[in-house]
């Protein structure tokens, strides 16, 4: 069994689609081993998207994460980084498939609901930065 970080973003919550989307982990079978709503600063915002700082799209970016609240999961199961990824669809909304949360239900290649950890390695980085109580 395999932990992986999941953001459920502020487009989401202001949206009303945090149910819709746990559900959607829940069901494929990823069990929750803490979930948070949490409002983050820039600061934070730069730690998780250390890789994307100096992004172009990094800026805007960085306001929409701190937009407001936002879902901080832990989410475990079999092979959960790539079956979240999978779950959630391509980073483009407008380009995602259908059946995934991206495809389903955004447009938007910034404001795409969902973030899940790229690799084991990202996931263990992820979750001692979101939540370094965890063991
Ligand atoms: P995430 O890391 O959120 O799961 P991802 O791994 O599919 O998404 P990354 O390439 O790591 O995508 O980009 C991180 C986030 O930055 C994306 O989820 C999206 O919100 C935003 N982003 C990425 N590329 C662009 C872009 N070209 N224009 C605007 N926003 C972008």
């Amino acid at each position: 069994s395999e932990r992986t970080l999941v953001l459920i973003k502020p487009d989401a919550v202001r949206r009303g689609l945090v149910g819709e989307i746990l559900s959607r982990y829940e069901r494929k079978g990823l069990a929750p081993v803490t979930l948070e709503l949490r409002t983050i600063d820039g600061a934070m915002a730069d730690a998780h998207y250390a890789e994307h700082v100096e992004k172009a799209f990094y800026p805007p970016l960085r306001d929409f994460v701190t937009s407001g609240p936002l879902v901080a999961a832990v989410l475990e199961g079999d092979q959960a980084v790539e079956v979240v990824r999978l779950l959630n669809g391509a980073t483009d909304a407008r380009k995602a498939a259908a059946g995934t949360v991206r495809g389903d239900l955004a447009l938007s290649n910034r404001e795409n609901l969902v973030h899940g950890s790229d690799s084991p390695e990202s996931a263990a980085r992820e979750i001692a930065l979101w939540f370094p109580k965890l063991g």
